[in-house]
């Protein structure tokens, strides 16, 4: 039976190789997988048990074998999470990993490329400009996958995922496919919601672009990418920006001008080089102290310019038990320029 049902508290225990036979599985299941390998901050508890599924139709039959309630996340390249130190009590299924996940990419016979939910979001700017496309360059900065950014409506320089959707492929709980078209979707900044009470996720989806010159595609994809290495602190384990820009405002601005540029906390840092970035610099930061410095950003911020910040990263899981309700953490904040 293909269920380590996970138990609390979680034993570390040695990764192993499923061989699914008898249901036919061809992924990976591992037990308490440690989330800090899987998330771009480094940081966090475990899950746990994880899938890395072989391909879309591994997934469905995975999928199938699922308790009804069991709590289940789908993760792509984990550049907007965060699992608490205390893990997930649940199942993760990568979408993108070792195995072959959901990787298929390919230019339609009606002009859409169609890209699963684990294909890096970086190689679909490039696939699209290959093949005459314009306008998915933003997407080559966007370091995590399609599914993720189909969840989160990724963007920047003014291009967003959902501008392009023309139809998803999603997939349920009981292992069913589902097509859903755009307009089945509320769609908003950093934000997607279908239109309809559903534990589906996304397995895939259709893109329309405009067609464009290869060449310029990619000089545009090069001149973004220089632009994102000025700007950003990529040398650190980061999450890309922790806060929504306020509606005629950036968290950036706010942040700074609360004096928190630089800020410590055991190891999780305000990066000095793009305020609204929390980085890990020496990749020793807990999930917990990174959760307690966007806690004191949010109401240094609130407290100085009266504005809420909303968090843009997710985050899951438990507190450990070690560090709920405690003072001794939040007592390590330091607001200093530098380390
Ligand atoms: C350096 C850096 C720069 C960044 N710049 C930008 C930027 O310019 N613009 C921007 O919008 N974001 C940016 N991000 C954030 C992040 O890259 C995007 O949100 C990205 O789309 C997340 O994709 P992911 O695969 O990593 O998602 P994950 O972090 O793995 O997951 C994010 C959320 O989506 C859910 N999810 C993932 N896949 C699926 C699926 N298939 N079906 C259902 N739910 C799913 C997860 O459960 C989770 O809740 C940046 C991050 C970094 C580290």
């Amino acid at each position: 039976m293909l269920r380590p049902r996970y138990r609390k508290p979680f034993v570390a225990t040695k990764s192993s190789v499923f061989s699914g036979s008898r249901e036919k599985l061809r992924g990976e299941l591992r037990v308490n997988e440690p989330m800090a390998r899987h998330v771009s901050w480094r940081a966090g508890g475990s899950v746990a048990q994880a899938y890395l599924p072989m391909d879309l139709d591994d997934l469905l039959g995975f999928m199938r074998t699922l308790r009804h309630d069991e709590p289940l996340m789908v993760v792509g390249l984990g550049s907007n999470l965060l699992v608490r130190d205390g893990g997930y009590n649940g199942t993760v299924v990568f979408m993108h990993g070792v195995r072959r996940g959901l990787s298929e990419l390919r230019l339609e016979p009606d002009g859409t490329i169609y890209a699963e939910a684990g294909v890096a979001s970086p190689k679909l700017a490039r696939f699209a400009a290959n093949n005459q496309r314009a306008e998915a360059e933003f997407l080559a900065g966007i370091p995590g996958t399609v599914g993720g950014a189909l969840t989160m409506n990724a963007g920047c320089y003014g291009g967003e995922t959902w501008n392009y959707v023309e139809r998803v492929l999603m997939i349920t709980r009981q292992g069913e496919k589902v097509i859903r078209q755009r307009e089945d979707f509320t769609i908003g900044y950093r934000h997607v919601g279908l239109n309809a009470a559903s534990d589906e996720v996304f397995a895939a989806a259709w893109f329309r672009f405009p067609v464009g010159e290869i060449e310029t595609a990619r000089q545009r994809i090069s001149e973004l990418l220089k632009r994102r290495i000025a700007q950003q602190p990529l040398q650190y384990p980061n999450a890309g920006s922790v806060f929504r820009n306020p509606a005629g405002d950036h968290a950036a601005r706010l942040i700074e001008a609360a004096g928190l540029k630089g800020a410590w906390l055991d190891g999780a840092q305000v990066s000095e080089k793009h305020a609204n970035f929390i980085v890990n610099p020496d990749g020793k930061a807990s999930a917990t102290a990174i959760e307690m410095l966007i806690g004191r950003i949010v109401a240094a911020v609130f407290e100085k310019q009266g504005v809420e910040l909303m968090r843009e990263v997710r985050i899951v899981g438990e507190m450990p038990r070690s560090e709920r309700g405690s003072q001794a953490l939040d007592d390590r904040f330091e607001v200093k320029a530098s380390k």
